[in-house]
């Protein structure tokens, strides 16, 4: 599990992140949902470690963030700009993690970890290619695969399909339920896109300016929309 308790992020005089407060259940899939410059991607970097809360405190389980040093906290992430190594083959790009992490691999384990994660996000047979030689819904499988071969507790994903086409977006969305779903991993999603949150999430918090307007399964939310900005914004998606 991890909370964010009463989470705050001030760059220079600007109040990014006002006093958030959240608890993602372990396995649950949550969405971060919100306009352009509601504070998601901050939310996200500090529980990734990139950035610190300067109020609030974030637990993993029972453990202060603060305590946890950035690499033993367990967490994989996929950025809109999937950043692939264009020198290094599909292959590559997903081992590279393993080939660096802590945890002592032969290259045999590496090749045999690197094919069961090919398989895992349907792209056996492409780890040589070269990422300028597959489609971007593929560069962003590549991406998750790196991100999940060190083994993550969490996913954090801030809007991995957001640079790719409508058609893409939806088989992709489709795919990460089902690939959550095998894993069963703690997942944080970040999109500005409604009816992808929706779709996707066991549960949609909300955010504008920097603050939670609202949280709930997407039943919930749809059903019973908590102010005048929810139903505009959840409106929107129809
Ligand atoms: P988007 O969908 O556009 O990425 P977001 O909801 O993810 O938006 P954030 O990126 O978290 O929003 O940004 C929240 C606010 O904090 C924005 O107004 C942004 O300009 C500001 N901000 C973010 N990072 C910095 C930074 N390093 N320095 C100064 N201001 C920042």
């Amino acid at each position: 599990e991890i909370r964010l308790d009463n989470v705050v992020k001030t760059f220079d005089t600007f109040r990014a992140v006002h006093g958030v407060s959240l608890t993602v259940q372990s396995g649950e899939l949550i969405a971060l949902l919100g306009p352009s410059g509601s504070g998601k991607t901050t939310i996200l970097r500090m529980v990734a470690g990139l950035e610190y809360a300067d109020g609030g405190h974030i637990y993993f389980g029972d453990q202060d963030a603060t305590d946890i040093p950035v690499r033993d906290r367990g967490v994989g992430f996929v950025f809109q700009h999937y950043a692939l190594f264009p020198h290094m083959t599909v292959g590559e790009n997903i081992g590279f993690g393993m080939s660096v992490s802590k945890v002592k691999r032969s290259k045999a384990e590496i090749v045999a970890r690197v094919n069961q994660l090919l398989k895992l996000v349907r792209l056996e047979g492409l780890g040589d290619r070269f990422p300028a030689q597959i489609s971007g819904g593929q560069r962003q499988r590549v991406a998750l695969a790196r991100a999940l071969s060190v083994d993550p507790k969490v996913l954090l994903l801030d809007e991995p399909f957001g640079a790719l086409d409508a058609n893409v977006r939806h088989d992709l969305r489709r795919w990460l339920r089902e690939i959550h779903d095998e894993l069963g991993i703690t997942t944080i999603f970040v999109t500005h896109d409604q009816e992808e949150a929706l779709d996707l999430a066991d549960r949609v918090v909300i955010l504008k300016d920097g603050k939670i307007v609202q949280q709930g399964t997407p039943q919930e939310v749809c059903r019973d929309p908590k102010n005048a900005f929810v139903l505009k914004f959840l409106g929107d998606a129809n």
